[in-house]
């Protein structure tokens, strides 16, 4: 395959077996365990999966990659799909078993999966994502660090976060020219913090974020078009000194914010 495409398709390959069953191990299935594994590639946490796993569906957007999976792991559903947009909803929970979540994940588009399967948490118990070590760090980040963000609350708000694993890039066939790091999540039974509108805070989030060197009142204005007076008012009254950063606030202290905006 020409190396731009494989490229693109962020195709660097796991060559290394203990670090697959690392990486199986954080939300470890079994026989009663549907697994959704997120860009299968050459299989190497396919085969760790299809051993251990009830039943493996594996979405992979590349049609050659898909048909030497469907030889090479005849009991493993292969759907030839973008895991972006796939619908998530369309898998039946397994009978007295979890849904987890599996993948490699390629570096271009891992964060718009994320997304995705967060968005698609309802379906799912737990999930084991390797991602860059910069994006899993920001997901996994706490309050006051310089890398916490909107994914980070957008992403905890709903499931527990561990980075669980670092992985050097020589563990990869090509090599990346960036580390990687392994996500564990939980999906939490509710958002960490009663949400009334869901939507709201997402986008109260981001506004706050998206000017994130600006005090916190004068973010939320400029995103959100409200005056500044109005933003000031909606922190303090959520016991918020509005003088303050995003990066910051904790997800209890957005809520609270997006409760009085
Ligand atoms: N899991 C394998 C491993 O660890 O060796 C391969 C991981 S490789 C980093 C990423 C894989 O995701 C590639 O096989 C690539 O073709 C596939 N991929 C890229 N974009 C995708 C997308 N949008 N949806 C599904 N799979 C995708």
């Amino acid at each position: 395959m020409a190396a731009t495409k494989r490229r693109a398709l962020g195709q660097h390959f796991l060559r290394d077996a203990g670090i697959a069953r690392a990486i199986v191990d954080l939300v470890a299935p079994g026989p009663a365990d549907l697994v959704l594994e997120i860009g299968p590639g050459e299989g190497a946490l396919t085969a760790e999966l299809a051993r251990r796993a009830g039943r493996v569906v594996a979405l992979e957007v590349d049609r050659a990659l898909v048909s030497s999976l469907r030889t090479r792991f005849p009991g493993v559903e292969i759907v030839e799909a973008d895991a972006r947009t796939w619908d998530y909803g369309r898998l039946a929970a397994p009978a007295g078993g979890r849904t987890l979540v599996v993948g490699n994940l390629p570096y271009s588009v891992g964060t718009a999966i994320l997304t995705a399967l967060v968005r698609a948490r309802g379906a799912i118990s737990a999930m084991a994502l390797m991602l860059q070590r910069e994006v899993a760090e920001r997901v996994a980040a706490p309050p006051g660090s310089r890398v916490y963000g909107s994914l980070s609350v957008l992403t905890q708000v709903y499931c527990d976060v561990r980075l669980a694993l670092r992985v050097p890039a020589g563990a990869f066939r090509p090599p990346p020219k960036v580390e990687s790091a392994v996500l564990h999540l939980v999906v939490l039974p509710q958002p960490r913090v009663p949400l009334r509108d869901e939507r709201r805070f997402a986008t109260v989030v981001r506004a706050a974020f998206a000017q994130r060197r600006k005090m916190l009142a004068n973010a939320l204005a400029a995103g959100l078009g409200v005056s500044v007076a109005t933003a000031r008012r909606s922190a303090e009254d959520a016991g918020i000194d509005p003088a303050r950063r995003a990066e910051t606030l904790s997800i209890h202290e957005f809520a609270a914010l997006v409760d009085r905006l």
